[in-house]
């Protein structure tokens, strides 16, 4: 099950409705370094990003956002704070605004920018953050799932009130609970389509198992159109984290799933390395498939029968199997290479299929 929600465009990418659940992630270079911003926004889109946001702190980076757009094809969101004049300058070229109408001041102001995203039929992302509430939420409620859910509800109607409806909403905390509580507590009361996030959620590590927890919960519960994994690390792991929670939450069916064993004392090779080298070597492929690699023949067979494509070890020697059948029998060094051919046939098939 998942939520019906309204759905809206975002530079050509759908969120929300029944769209597939998008990915985005944030450049981090200064906005108006248009080559660096330009890189980075290549190298997200190399690694399957599907939106890209850019800070736009100043006028220098306003400005810089036409020629950025001009070089690259993934929609472009630009986040925006307390100016809206900024706003204004963005929406001109930019794909989707990020703001906080209430940030913004004077209703003739917020006016101004929804007249604006209006005229280019482009939507706005509500972003609340539990560090940044506006002050009358922060004092009744404090930074808590209900102060969150309140801001994000004032933001909407202001928004409403003005005749906008094309709207996606965050609500994002630092920590898991803070996070889920607020999306699930805001989930039944409007249609908008959601981004999912965890802000500032650390390294690699950290970020993968709060995000995990966070993303993997709401995405159970079929809440979330749109998501963002927050890495303080490269860019292309946000998005290699964020794949991984969707396809692992049944929310996609793109890309390589390995199975593979812990290892034990009956291991018969040095399968933490193997296993790096494939999941290394299969990371680009985009085809729904089952991998399996497995340290001695004890669970292989029954795991190889669920795989596209397996490798069981054997002493100084392994099996590859395909679909349960085992087509070859090769030296250990053999396996690999063998292994990652069988994986590609497999892979151009199914994008053959289609
Ligand atoms: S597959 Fe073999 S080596 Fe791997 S954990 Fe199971 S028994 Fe141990």
């Amino acid at each position: 099950m998942r939520y019906k929600t309204k759905q809206i465009n975002v530079g050509g990418v759908l969120v929300g409705g029944d769209a597939p659940i998008s990915v985005q992630s944030m450049t981090f270079s200064k906005t108006h370094d248009v080559k660096s911003t330009v890189e980075q926004i290549k190298r997200l889109e190399r690694a399957g990003c599907d939106i890209v946001r850019a800070a736009v702190p100043d006028y220098e980076d306003a400005h810089a956002l036409k020629k950025i757009k001009s070089q690259i094809s993934l929609p472009l969101v630009a986040d925006i704070h307390f100016n809206y004049r900024l706003a204004l300058i963005a929406a001109e070229v930019v794909d989707c605004i990020r703001i906080n109408p209430g940030n913004i001041g004077e209703k003739s102001r917020v006016k101004e920018v929804v007249k604006a995203c209006k005229e280019r039929s482009i939507p706005m992302r509500i972003g609340v953050n539990s560090g940044s509430l506006e002050k009358e939420f922060e004092q009744k409620y404090g930074a808590t799932p209900k102060g969150m859910v309140e801001s994000a509800l004032y933001n909407i109607k202001y928004l409403e009130d003005l005749g906008f409806t094309d709207i996606k909403i965050s609500l994002k905390a630092s920590d898991t609970m803070r996070t889920v509580e607020a999306y699930r507590m805001l989930r039944p009361l409007v249609e908008y389509p959601f981004h999912l996030g965890v802000t500032e959620a650390g390294t690699l590590f950290h970020s993968t198992i709060k995000s995990s927890i966070a993303l993997g919960s709401l995405l159970l519960d079929g809440i979330g159109d749109t998501m963002r994994v927050s890495i303080t690390g490269e860019l292309e792991e946000e998005i290699r984290v964020a794949r991984a929670i969707l396809k692992d939450s049944g929310r996609s069916k793109d890309g390589v799933n390995i199975i593979s064993c812990p290892t034990c004392g009956r291991i018969e090779a040095n399968l933490v390395t193997a296993v790096k080298e494939i999941e290394e070597k299969t990371a680009h492929i985009k085809a729904p498939l089952n991998i399996s690699v497995m340290g001695c023949a004890v669970n292989a067979i029954g795991e190889a029968k669920e795989a596209d494509v397996a490798i069981a070890y054997g002493k100084g020697s392994g099996l590859i199997i395909k679909k349960g059948e085992i087509v070859a029998k090769l030296e250990e060094q053999n396996l690999i290479e063998r292994f990652l051919e069988e994986v590609e046939i497999e892979a151009s098939k199914e994008k053959f299929n289609g």
